[in-house]
């Protein structure tokens, strides 16, 4: 089927034209087909491209480093900005191309490119505050300056959950820190990627500043970008498996890591809790991009005095949920990406009803085109249970009752992963025990989101390394250089 076919659904402007032509210039290698997860359709034929490409592109960022580091910060931040510019007046387009290859609800595309595009505006102005430091010395005869420098050639690999936004949040602070990016996105949604680069391009961001990599084989690709020795750092958001992963490759030549990695967020809800408010949250917090983004609620762990109430409240809510193509009016449960993933779900939710978790609702995939799983609710779901330990990525609540706040906090605690926690409380006293001893690197209280680009994001324990946004974000692409100037002699002047 060609892409043209999607006739209603199928974007006019600049999306349509890089749909129907996603090659880079002169591109005649091979191809890998992209599908639309909401109908199965075919959507796009994308370049896919190997190690012989992934080198290439290393060198051309490598040749590209020092003209964009030797800039002025000011020059460097008007870049960005032409560059951000270009995506906002593109939004809406870019939100129809993302929805088309992800699936998520075109509301949620455009929030999460206006999300990403807050990176850009962001950093652009933290590039001006790159300042370095000058120490006083306990050496008369010495005076002690700090230098941040850019790390050099970045390398970043994306997930699918947020094909766009993941890479401005990389490509961001390095660029304002003076480094050039190679990015290799998922290979389910390349699209947005090559959007955002022909937007680079159109802005007058130089040659080499950014590349990008699309393949269907990414480990081929990805030890490439790992090894390399002119490759400095690599940004990686994805599975914390394939994070152990890079991690490794990276130690053969010590290169810089960031790692945004899975979770398994608990949701608290206490017994003092505003149970509309917490409802709300959770509506947020579990059922956004139908449940497949790393700060999802995992483990609903309810106070048992309001588990009844706030089930029936959640229940009722669950009901309203309107699953469908996210480019239809109306429509707020997209498809789960692909149907390894649906797959996955389906048998999270069955092992645990094996294990004795009762169904309160959904449970199955739904009969319709495309990869779609019904919003389910496990109930009496406990810690020995594998979907209490694993990253569900998919529409489902798992309720967990407690009886006192140490309870939650040791339940809660009780994962490998510490990326975001939520918790719904009134009381003050509470809500300073959760922030201190929840060991996740976000923690949200009465609030069922926390991404932003004024806040560091990023996790502990097996959830990462790093922290992304922020005024800390763009340390993650700086070295700090000492200089000691020695030899000093005032007296002599
Ligand atoms: P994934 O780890 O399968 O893939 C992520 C990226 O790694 C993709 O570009 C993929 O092509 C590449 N990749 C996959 N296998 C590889 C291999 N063997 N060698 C080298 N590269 C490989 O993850 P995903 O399914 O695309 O994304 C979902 C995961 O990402 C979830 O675990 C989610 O929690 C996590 N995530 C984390 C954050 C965060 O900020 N912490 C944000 C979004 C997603």
């Amino acid at each position: 089927m060609s892409a043209l076919a999607f006739d209603m659904n199928t974007p006019t402007g600049f999306a349509a034209r890089l749909i129907a032509d996603p090659l880079p210039a002169g591109w005649t290698g091979a191809t890998f087909p992209v599908f639309n997860p909401a109908t199965g359709g075919h959507l796009a034929d994308v370049a896919d491209m190997g190690p012989t490409e992934a080198t290439a592109a290393v060198a051309t960022a490598t040749g590209a480093l020092p003209g964009w580091a030797g800039r002025t910060a000011k020059d460097r931040a008007a870049a960005m900005m032409a560059w951000h510019d270009l995506i906002i007046r593109n939004r809406d387009e870019l939100a129809r191309l993302l929805t088309l290859e992800m699936g998520k609800p075109l509301a949620e595309a455009l929030g999460e490119v206006m999300h990403g595009a807050s990176y850009i505006a962001w950093f652009a102005e933290e590039a001006k505050r790159l300042n370095g430091e000058i120490i006083p010395s306990p050496d008369p005869r010495r005076r002690m300056l700090v230098l941040r420098q850019p790390v050099g050639v970045v390398a970043a690999i994306t997930p699918w959950n947020f094909p766009s936004a993941m890479i401005m949040r990389k490509v961001a602070p390095a660029l304002a820190a003076g480094c050039p990016v190679v990015i290799k996105p998922a290979e389910d949604t390349p699209l947005s990627a090559i959007a955002l680069l022909r937007l680079a391009t159109e802005a007058g961001l130089p040659d080499g500043v950014l590349s990008l990599v699309t393949c269907q084989r990414a480990p081929d690709v990805a030890r490439v970008l790992t090894e390399h020795r002119g490759v400095r750092k690599l940004s990686f958001t994805g599975s914390t498996a394939v994070g152990k992963l890079l991690m490794a490759q990276c130690a053969g030549t010590v290169k810089k890591i960031s790692l945004e990695l899975g979770g398994n967020a608990p949701f608290i809800v206490c017994e003092d809790a505003d149970l509309d408010a917490a409802v709300a949250g959770a509506m947020l917090a579990k059922f956004r991009n139908a449940g497949q983004t790393c700060i999802s609620a995992n483990r609903f762990l309810v106070h048992e005095a309001v588990m009844a109430a706030f089930t029936e409240k959640l229940m009722a809510r669950i009901a309203g949920l309107q699953a469908g193509d996210g480019l239809a009016g109306g429509t707020t449960l997209g498809p789960i990406i692909n149907a390894r993933g649906l797959d996955n779900v389906d048998s999270l939710v069955q092992a645990a009803v094996a294990e004795g978790a009762s169904l309160l609702t959904g449970g199955h995939r739904l009969d319709r085109d495309g990869t779609f799983y019904a919003p389910t609710v496990l109930t009496g779901v406990t810690p020995a249970m594998e979907i209490f330990r694993a990253e569900i990525f998919g529409p489902v609540v798992t309720l967990c009752s407690f009886s006192n706040i140490s309870e939650a906090i040791a339940l809660a605690n009780d994962t490998d992963y510490g990326l975001a926690a939520y918790a719904y409380t009134r009381d003050m006293n509470r809500m300073w025990l959760l922030s201190e001893a929840l060991e996740f690197g976000m923690v949200a209280l009465n609030d069922g989101t926390v991404g932003s680009e004024a806040a560091p994001f990023g996790g502990m324990k097996e959830s990462g390394i790093g922290r992304e946004g922020s005024r800390h974000g763009i340390d993650d692409y700086v070295e700090l250089k000492y200089v000691g100037m020695g030899g000093i002699n005032q007296s002599a002047a």
